[in-house]
């Protein structure tokens, strides 16, 4: 087989084998239904249980307040939208932030037809939103501050235990989209002083299709999904037992490793090699409170999509957010935000790594990129070799 340099992380990752190894008997022999009564569902329902106590474990929280999903984008949905719902005597303003995830934006348009209000808080050029934006987009009839810890394509960690805190003081609940983030860096429920918490096993090196959100406990948070009242009522479905398995495996194994000091180390060589090898590059993001693993840049005059398939003639999977990966004409929404001109945002490339990269995957993107940004440039109407 051809030789894959992945460097995408940020979309998905691989299963870790110790995620696979856990989940591999809820394939095969202990396939009962956790909510049967007989002994042999036992197992099933233990492993469940078992893995929900290796999340809150994992993020300070406790079990009780650990609730499966099928995913980042449900938990977010539910969070927002029973938020929502739960406060809406108090009143139906929200705040967000303008480069979140679309699970999160979204929603939030669903709500606004519904009679929401939102306020997106713009950022700064390295995507951080200032808390005293915050402060004043708070009104009397805000009931939730939505605010992601770090964002999938620039990498920014926002300041959320200080958001948190400011949520706190005004008595309003806060929900954070930690999907980028849980498995990556240190994250603890309590120091980010939030209500809700997502999460997405996919990130992490669980299996993709399984989720948590995190509900503080006292915040009785209606369903999203009604049914057989599994997860004691909050979100029914028969539980994906060997996807929840996985998950609480590989959060356990990955936060045992945490902080990813070589993943760190390989992001940073990654960067000098690009910004010290091509010329009119940008590193967009905060270089200091980044995810460890994101690596995301834009080049002068190219575009995102071409790079990507003369990358992947070398194997190298990475990722752009701009036109045509998402089926639209449109720039990455978070791109502009921080400032990019339209021109600028279409030639965004983006690594993301994981333990499994080594140096020589990153040696072959600094030996290979360079040739690739020259090529499409000299091909480029908006080259202006001379600037
Ligand atoms: C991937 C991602 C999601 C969606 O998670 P899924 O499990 O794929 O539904 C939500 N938010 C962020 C920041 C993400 O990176």
């Amino acid at each position: 087989m051809r030789r894959i340099v992945y460097l995408d992380n940020a979309a998905t990752t691989k299963l870790s084998k110790h995620a696979k190894n856990a989940m591999l008997p809820y394939l095969e022999d202990s396939y009962g239904n956790p909510s049967s009564v007989y002994s042999f569902a036992g197992d099933a329902k233990n492993a469940v249980e078992d893995s929900r106590k290796k999340i809150a474990n994992a993020v300070g929280a406790r079990p009780e307040e650990i609730f499966f999903t099928s995913g980042g984008t449900e938990s977010d949905n539910w969070a927002i939208v029973s938020a929502a719902e739960l406060k809406k005597e108090k009143g139906k303003h929200i705040i967000t932030s303008a480069i979140e995830h679309p699970a999160v934006m979204s929603t939030l348009e669903h709500l606004e037809k519904k009679g929401y209000e939102v306020t997106y808080l713009n950022v700064d050029g390295y995507g951080r939103i200032s808390l005293d934006g915050l402060r004043k987009a708070i009104r009397d009839d805000t009931i939730l501050i939505t605010i992601m810890t770090a964002n999938n394509e620039i990498g920014t960690i926002m300041p959320v235990p200080e958001i948190g805190t400011v949520a706190k003081e005004n008595n309003i609940l806060f929900h954070t989209d930690a999907v980028q983030a849980v498995g990556h860096v240190r994250v603890d429920v309590n120091e980010m002083n939030a209500d809700m918490v997502s999460f997405s096993g996919h990130k992490f090196g669980a299996a993709k299709g399984v989720g948590a959100l995190y509900v503080k406990r006292g915040l009785r948070l209606p369903p999203l999904i009604y049914g057989g009242g599994q997860e004691r009522g909050r979100r029914s479905g028969t539980e994906n037992v060997a996807g929840i398995v996985s998950m609480g495996a590989a959060l356990e194994d990955i936060t045992a490793r945490l902080p990813l000091t070589n993943v760190m180390r390989l992001r940073d060589r990654l960067i000098d090699g690009v910004l010290k090898n091509i010329p009119r590059t940008r590193l967009t993001g905060d270089p200091v409170n980044r995810l460890p693993g994101i690596a995301s840049f834009v080049f002068e005059a190219v575009e995102g999509e071409s790079m990507l398939l003369m990358l992947d003639q070398y194997g190298i999977c990475a990722s752009s957010g701009s036109a045509c990966s998402s089926g639209s004409l449109d720039p990455s929404h978070v791109l502009l935000a921080i400032g990019l001109a339209h021109e600028e945002a279409h030639g965004s490339l983006r690594f993301s790594l994981s333990e499994d990269n080594t140096d020589g995957d990153i040696d072959l993107v600094i030996e290979k990129l360079p040739g690739i940004i020259e090529k499409l440039r000299r091909m480029s109407p908006l080259w202006n070799e001379g600037k």
